[in-house]
């Protein structure tokens, strides 16, 4: 059963150097995710990722088209989508002088739901830093905590935005392996990426997306035997990298 069903889905935004003008950031995608899937959105810088995401978690305003999440429409009920979301976002600010645990707390009050902090830190593998600031963490201890916060109403489907960027490889490393576990509790995840490793690594399916629009959307390895420019052939050769390349006409980074 399709968990998310997006239709249409648009986000103009005024143009930098003219602001009576607009630009389609978000340009009518439509795809659906199934219960329990890791379906990645992959692009560059500016493809419209985030947005895309900030209008399915009801932070942004959707100008046209239309989202649903577990059957609620994320345009007509937004708060109650919050209640079956996971948000973990690119950058997380906190209240000054809270520990991890005092901050899960507060985040689960929030909530109206009584949580279990160490439960939750030992899930993102943090137990032992109950104590501390966010700010004496790691950057891959940032993410992990960013996620543990995100759990705390225990939700259906968590949005992660480029997770792992900024990580060093075992981070990067430690971070899939808590996605691929946390999945397996049969929570749907929907990450952005510009990493062509990570969105083949994790992801069941992936959206190509570029200059607003899903330009391609499969397995990755349905993907690559469909676009990879080299013949098919075992083993596979052509990697997501080649298939980015031959749907959009440019490289993935500069
Ligand atoms: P991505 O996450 O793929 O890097 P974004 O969704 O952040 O892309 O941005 C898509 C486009 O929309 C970019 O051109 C970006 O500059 C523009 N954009 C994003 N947010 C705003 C905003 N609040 N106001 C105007 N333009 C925006």
């Amino acid at each position: 059963m399709a968990i998310i069903e997006v239709e249409n889905l648009t986000k103009r935004y005024p143009l930098p150097d003219n602001k009576s003008e607009s630009f389609f950031a978000v340009n009518g995608i439509s795809f659906k995710i199934e219960e329990g899937e890791i379906y990645g959105i992959l692009g560059p810088n500016g493809a419209g990722k985030t947005t895309t995401l900030e209008m399915l978690e009801g932070l942004n305003d959707i100008d046209d088209g239309t989202a649903f999440i577990n059957g609620v429409d994320v345009k007509a009920d937004p708060y109650k989508i919050k209640e079956i979301i996971g948000v973990q976002l690119q950058a997380n600010q906190y209240f000054d002088n809270l520990s991890l645990v005092e901050l899960l707390t507060l985040f689960g009050a929030l909530y109206s739901r009584e949580v279990n902090p160490e439960f939750l830190l030992g899930k993102v593998n943090l137990l032992d830093k109950a104590k501390a600031k966010p700010e004496n963490l790691s950057g891959g201890q940032q993410q992990r905590f960013s996620i543990a916060c995100a759990l705390v109403n225990n939700p259906k489907v968590l949005f992660l935005d480029e997770p792992t960027t900024g990580l060093d490889p075992q981070a990067k490393r430690n971070l899939w392996d808590l996605v691929i576990e946390l999945n397996e509790t049969s929570m749907t995840i929907v990450l952005t990426t510009h990493n062509m490793e990570e969105a083949e690594t994790l992801c069941e399916r992936i959206a190509i997306m570029d200059h607003g629009k899903i330009v391609a959307e499969d397995t990755p390895q349905n993907l690559i035997l469909k676009h990879a420019a080299e013949p098919p052939k075992a083993p596979l050769h052509g990697n997501i990298e080649d298939v980015f390349l031959a749907l959009t006409g440019h490289a993935l980074r500069d």
